[in-house]
């Protein structure tokens, strides 16, 4: 990196096929925004999978330097409330897919996007938490809104092996929760009991055509597949508990009946961490700061360059990526 230039991941476009390419980018094509952050570290969630393989219609506008995640210092602001020097972290608010975003050594971006780095919590701690950790978190505290406590009986998180699904597991249980874990992935069951589920289901339990309602099993869930497994899992629901829906990595179609809603009282809260307003977004950084075991964070978490994220986009798709990769921005044989 110098002065007038910095190294990042350009996504570029042609005939509708997306590459991505390491590039040297001249300091005055940032795009505009009132704070400069020089970034440390960002991470790859699906998302970034979806955006730099072009497999999913994420990125909005070429060329584009993706990575929905970021965590640095600030370098220059024009804004009152962000000073240079001061630690930031950003997830979010459509960067990476309209706005350029972490996969680069420099960003500029609008300072009513930036969090700063809660207390206690690394840069990069923050990163191997990033999107996929905050939208953990943010699950977990719409469950307890709904009622959710540690006594009401079993959790279910679906996708447990991947980076919503891991800090949900650590999340919950060091809170107390029984947390039953659902993998497809028969090698990660040592770890997710590491991470601290207490049981563990195969995908392929989940995964089928359910009954409209099946036996009252689960106190809460957490869903990050979507898809039948969403439906299975509503229709497993006790009276008057919750799912926190938030993704769609076994598909989008939600095929169900009105039954889990209006026999079981059940609810479907969808959880987004894109717009999340800052306030709840504070406040879900701090619990994730004092409630998430860093051992388990750091036993979720493998550290990446940004030459490895086209690979790695490609192996988050194909459900291969376990827990959390965080891409160090300024770490490369290539990058000065
Ligand atoms: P990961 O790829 O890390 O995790 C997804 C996990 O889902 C996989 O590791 C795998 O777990 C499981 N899985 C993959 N494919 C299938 C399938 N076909 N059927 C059933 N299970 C499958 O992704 P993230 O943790 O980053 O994101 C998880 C989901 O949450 C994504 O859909 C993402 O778009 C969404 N998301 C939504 C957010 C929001 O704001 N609403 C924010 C962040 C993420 P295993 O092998 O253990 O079964």
């Amino acid at each position: 990196m110098t002065q007038d230039s910095f190294k990042a991941l350009l996504l570029t476009e042609e005939n509708g096929v997306t590459g991505a390419a390491l590039q040297d980018i001249a300091a005055d094509a940032l795009p505009e925004g009132d704070v400069l952050v020089r970034v440390s570290y960002s991470s790859l969630n699906y998302k970034d999978g979806l955006a730099v393989t072009g497999k999913g219609k994420v990125v909005r506008r070429f060329p584009m330097v993706p990575g929905i995640d970021l965590a640095g210092v600030v370098e220059s602001s024009d804004a009152a409330d962000f000073a240079p020097g001061e630690a930031v972290v950003l997830t979010g608010w459509g960067v990476g897919e309209a706005h350029w975003g972490g996969y680069a050594q420099m960003a500029r971006v609008k300072s009513q996007w930036l969090t700063q780095l809660p207390e206690g919590l690394s840069l990069e701690q923050a990163m191997a938490i990033g999107t996929a950790g905050l939208t953990a978190m943010l699950c977990v505290t719409a469950l307890e809104e709904h009622g959710l406590d540690a006594t009401a009986g079993p959790v279910l998180v679906s996708g447990a092996g991947g980076g919503v699904g891991s800090v949900a597991v650590a999340l919950l249980s060091a809170l107390g929760y029984p947390v039953t874990a659902v993998t497809g992935r028969s090698v990660l069951h040592d770890y997710l009991r590491g991470l601290g589920a207490q049981d563990i289901l195969p995908r392929d339990s989940l995964a089928r055509a359910a009954k409209p309602l099946e036996s009252e099993t689960w106190a809460g869930a957490v869903d990050t597949v979507g898809g039948q497994t969403l439906a299975t899992v509503l229709s497993q629901m006790r009276y008057g508990s919750a799912v926190a829906a938030c993704g769609l990595a076994g598909g989008v179609k939600l095929e169900t009946t009105v039954f889990p809603f209006i026999l079981r009282g059940a609810a479907l809260l969808g959880i987004d961490s894109v717009h999340c307003p800052q306030p709840r977004r504070q406040q879900a950084w701090s619990r994730l700061a004092h409630d998430l075991p860093k051992d388990r964070l750091a036993a979720m978490t493998e550290k990446i360059i940004l030459a490895d994220v086209p690979a790695m986009a490609q192996a988050i798709l194909k459900g291969q990526v376990r827990g959390r990769l965080v891409v160090d921005v300024n770490a490369s044989a290539n990058i000065a």
